[in-house]
């Protein structure tokens, strides 16, 4: 295959693990037959990115750029897209490509291509062998079939963090049948906890809400929890043991796991879509003893991650979102980093000049 023409576009990037991200200019392919381009406007900041650019996961190559929540406009497409037209609103999340031949990408299940899926950031782009690159930036070109439709009744700065930190917290409580007659506990109000609480109680369930941040008591009621517990104090989680049929986890930082295993009923599942960089230690007693389950998930496929946006428009369901400038990006990581956020940034990429 021969390469494909390449031009510029403007970018945020980080050229090592220690230093702040800044401005750059990238090469990105011209699109392909069926490839479309896309004029970023906003793009969400997900605390994955952040373990990213600091390599906290220990693969990321430089210089790197960010961003997996990408929402904007469609300014060209191949002679052989259908689905998107030039001036139409497009999304792009996680995935920018796959194998699309094996069972699980078959199935719609892209996040666990057997054959390695590409990941908006991170991974190889399959037409130029260059590592991908991600939406801290102008434009992004990206295969047909990876380009979500956006609901036209939604903000799109505030759909805009659907594309991971939604997929991410709705694929995992559907995938395990979350609803009307369950305990469904949230850990960590932060980007992806937030939209945890909105789908848990959408989806008819009763939610407790699990924070390190009284201050955030509050906010999480209004945001769809019935009962917010502060996890350091012990009484209040004691109070709560045994008693959750599901416990979705989405915190950023190595933490007791195990205070969370004991607060399921018998059977319950504590699904860990937290990624920290470093191993958690779970107990064998608090498992064993109630015939407990300790899961994980990954974002969502294609079809799945159009269903979450569908069925957010249908519901009007967005995020809560801080809008910041792009030369605000190493200012609002450090603010994630303390658990400062409301509850997720989002650039307005017109300010990347
Ligand atoms: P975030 O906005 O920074 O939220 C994380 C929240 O966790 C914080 O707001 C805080 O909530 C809580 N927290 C932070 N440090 C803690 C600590 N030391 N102990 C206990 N709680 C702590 O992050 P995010 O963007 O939602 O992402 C959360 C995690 O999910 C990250 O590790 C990210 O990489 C991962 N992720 C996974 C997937 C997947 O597919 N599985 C997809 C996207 C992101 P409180 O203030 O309420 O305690
Ligand atoms: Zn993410
Ligand atoms: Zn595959």
């Amino acid at each position: 295959m021969s390469k494909p023409v390449c031009y510029s576009t403007r970018a945020f990037s980080a050229a090592s693990a220690s230093s702040p991200l800044s401005a750059a200019s990238i090469e990105r392919r011209t699109p392909t037959a069926s490839d479309v381009q896309i004029q970023i406007r906003y793009c969400g900041v997900c605390h994955s990115d952040l373990h990213f650019a600091r390599n906290e996961w220990g693969f990321t190559q430089y210089p790197c750029v960010p961003g997996h929540e990408i929402v904007g406009r469609v300014t060209a497409v191949g002679a052989g897209v259908t689905k998107f037209k030039v001036g139409d609103t497009a999304g792009v999340g996680c995935l920018v490509d796959s194998c699309r031949t094996c069972p699980n990408c078959r199935a719609g299940l892209e996040q666990f291509c057997d054959n390695g899926m590409v990941m908006t950031y991170g991974s190889t782009d399959k037409h130029l062998g260059t590592p991908t690159l991600g939406g801290y930036s102008q434009s992004i070109v990206v295969t047909e079939d990876f380009v979500l439709r956006m609901p036209a009744n939604l903000d799109l700065a505030s759909a805009a963090p659907l594309l991971c930190a939604g997929i991410t917290t709705y694929s995992p409580m559907r995938h395990w049948k979350v609803g009307p007659g369950q305990k469904v506990g949230i850990v960590g109000l932060g980007g992806l906890g937030h939209m945890g609480v909105k789908f848990a109680r959408a989806f008819g369930a009763r939610v407790v809400l699990f924070t390190t941040s009284p201050g955030k008591a509050a906010d999480a009621k209004r945001l769809g929890a019935h009962e917010v517990v502060v996890s350091t104090d012990e009484a209040q989680m004691q109070a709560q043991s045994g008693s959750f049929d599901f416990i979705l986890d989405a915190v950023a930082a190595v933490h007791d796991i195990n205070a969370y295993v004991n607060l399921l009923k018998r059977d319950g599942n504590l699904v860990l879509v937290g990624a920290p960089g470093k191993p958690l230690a779970v107990a064998a007693f608090p498992l064993i003893f109630r015939r407990r389950s300790f899961s994980g998930s990954l974002i969502g496929g294609l079809p799945e991650t159009q269903e979450m946006l569908d069925f957010c428009g249908k519901h009007n369901i967005t995020c809560d979102i801080e809008l910041i400038r792009m030369d605000q990006i190493n200012d609002a990581y450090e603010r994630m980093l303390k658990s400062d956020v409301k509850y997720r940034f989002v650039i307005d990429m017109a300010t990347l000049a």
